[in-house]
């Protein structure tokens, strides 16, 4: 009631659901931050674990509030879902993400891009239609999209029997697992997954360095990850120490801040003139 009447409207379909005043605050915030331009991709480089050139960027998704200044998408993603605003939010990632990369091929900068889905979008059941209609109209091979979603949004999209995984699939976006490690890693279902890319979770790389163990875990992931025919990608590359075992195990691509931090679409550009190619 303090709060005005649309808020009274929340407090009755939500609070029962157990919602804190602090999440529907923000959910009515996030409902606004579209229009009023408050969203952002920023982009982080993954590059190749031998000659350390460009292999792609990862859009991740940046909201700066205006009373709040920058929030994780740690904090809001799940208010999104949980509000029913992922659909539109992963709309307009999808949407921005292709827009970028059309702009950069258009300046000559070929750069595959990838994007973070969610179980919920995956619910969505035309969502490869829409994926491969945004490509097309942006003029894009669909090779130049990645889909990263995690091992569990994987798996529940697979017993829904929507097919969406397998229609990106077979149309040539490359599907990854992301996260690795982080889940119930049922290894004897990674077969199953229509996935090209595994890509390791930081909470699996912390450490490789000098515990002899997880030395081991990573080493066999990487081969079973190449047994399956999968690009094996380590995120959460912080050192020199952890890059060389990385690489040592046979890594294909190391994304980190070692490498570079998340940064906007035209501190990319400049950090790709830095590079080797
Ligand atoms: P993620 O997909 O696992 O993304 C990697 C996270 O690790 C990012 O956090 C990135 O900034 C951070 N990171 C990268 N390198 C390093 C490093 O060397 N050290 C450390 N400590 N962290 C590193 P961020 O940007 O805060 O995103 C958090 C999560 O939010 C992502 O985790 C992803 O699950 C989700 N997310 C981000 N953007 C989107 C989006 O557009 N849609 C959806 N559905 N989820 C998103
Ligand atoms: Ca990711
Ligand atoms: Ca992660
Ligand atoms: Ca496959």
């Amino acid at each position: 009631k303090r709060s005005g009447g649309s808020c009274a409207l929340c407090y009755d379909t939500h609070m029962a659901s157990g919602a804190s005043a602090d999440q529907l605050q923000l959910q009515q915030d996030l409902r606004e931050a579209l229009q009023r331009g408050e969203l952002a991709l920023h982009f982080q480089p993954k590059v190749s674990a031998l000659g350390g050139t460009l292999h792609g960027v990862e859009a991740l998704l940046r909201w700066r509030h205006p009373e709040r200044g920058m929030i994780s998408p740690a904090v809001f993603i799940p208010v999104a879902e949980r509000f029913g605003l992922i659909g539109r939010i992963g709309d307009w990632v999808i949407e921005q993400a292709c827009e970028q990369v059309a702009s950069w091929q258009a300046q000559g900068l070929v750069c595959r891009v990838a994007i973070n889905l969610s179980a919920h979008q995956l619910r969505q059941p035309d969502l490869a239609r829409r994926i491969l209609s945004t490509l097309e109209r942006h003029g894009l091979e669909p090779s130049l999209l990645v889909c990263e979603l995690t091992e569990t949004a994987m798996m529940e999209s697979i017993q829904d029997g929507c097919g969406v995984l397998d229609e990106l699939d077979a149309a040539g976006v490359r599907v990854s697992i992301d996260d690795f490690g982080t889940g119930y890693s049922s290894l004897s279902y990674l077969r199953r997954l229509p996935a090209s890319q595994l890509k390791i979770d930081r909470s699996m790389v912390i450490g490789v360095d000098v515990d002899r163990q997880a030395r081991a875990v990573l080493e066999s992931v990487v081969k079973l990850a190449h047994a399956l025919d999968m690009e094996v990608v380590a995120e959460g590359v912080e050192t020199e120490a952890q890059r060389q075992v990385l690489a040592e195990a046979g890594c294909d691509v190391l994304q980190g801040y070692l490498f570079a931090r998340p940064m906007d679409a035209m501190a990319l550009q400049d950090w790709v003139r830095g590079r080797p190619t």
